[in-house]
């Protein structure tokens, strides 16, 4: 992990940011949100609340319409800004692993930082395999992704959205794909990272671990955070009727 927070604030604020899509529909109406440094924030809602869109537009995958995303306290989202210098800085995870079936899991995990970073090959190499290793799966480094459970697939995804140190993780739901049996390891992987101080905004529908795991909660409803704070207090005592609706329909 790199350059800490300048001023101390948070590493990641979304200021009243708006999106919407061609066909006029609003998705994130005024979503304002800060992620602390190495806390962990989950993001939850009803599908199609706008979680996936929120994290795509922090990483630039999406543009906003109105607002403003800081990361680190500068704004990221100012048009003048080099935007494959921001997305080098977060690392991302989605829910289908997308490793590249013809690399092997050292080449999918050296990839970014040789191409992008311009890490030298053994360098690239020594740090993917010290990061396999800590999630048990040095084994699997000559290994093709077809060759590997789910599961593997989804920590080799997560060591690679490591190995260039980003400063701040986004994970889209990523034990989603996964069949019961292997959200476990995966979501083992993320409690590690917690408690290695990695900072995380994570989509999750996973409530018991949106529990154990997030500092903070953010409930999406209707394009705006209409509830957020620590989870025993989201979960345990919802002050909004929609928010007391959707746990009642998920938990
Ligand atoms: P969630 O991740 O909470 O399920 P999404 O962010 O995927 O929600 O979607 C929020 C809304 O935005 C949905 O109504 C979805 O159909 C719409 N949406 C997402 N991506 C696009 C897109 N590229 N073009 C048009 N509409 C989109
Ligand atoms: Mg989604």
């Amino acid at each position: 992990m790199t350059d800490p927070v300048p001023d101390g604030g948070p590493v990641l604020r979304l200021e009243a940011v708006r999106k919407t899509f061609g066909d006029g529909q609003v998705v994130l109406r005024d979503v304002g949100l800060s992620v602390p440094e190495h806390s962990v924030t989950a993001l939850i809602g009803a599908s199609g609340s706008g979680k996936s869109t929120l994290l795509r537009c922090v990483n630039l995958l999406e543009p906003i319409d109105d607002g403003a995303v800081f990361l680190d306290g500068a704004e990221i989202t100012d048009p003048r800004v080099d935007e494959d210098a921001v997305r080098r800085r977060i690392g991302v995870v989605f829910q289908a692993y997308n490793l590249f079936p013809h690399l092997t899991v050292l080449e999918n995990v050296t990839l970014a930082p040789r191409r992008v970073h311009g890490v030298p090959r053994a360098e690239a190499e020594e740090r993917a395999l010290e990061l396999l290793d800590r999630l048990g799966l040095a084994a699997k480094a000559g290994a093709y992704p077809d060759r590997l459970s789910g599961g593997q697939q989804q920590r080799v995804a997560i060591v690679r959205a490591l190995a260039t140190g980003p400063r701040l993780l986004l994970l889209d739901e990523i034990t989603a794909a996964l069949d019961p049996e292997l959200v476990g390891e995966v979501l083992a992987v993320v409690r590690d990272l917690k408690e290695r101080g990695m900072t995380m905004l994570l989509a999750t529908h996973e409530m018991g671990f949106a529990r154990e795991v997030a500092d903070q909660v953010c409930f999406l409803d209707g394009g705006v955070v209409l509830e957020q704070g620590p989870p025993e207090r989201v979960f345990g005592a919802p002050t909004e009727e929609r928010t007391r609706r959707f746990l009642s329909r998920v938990v």
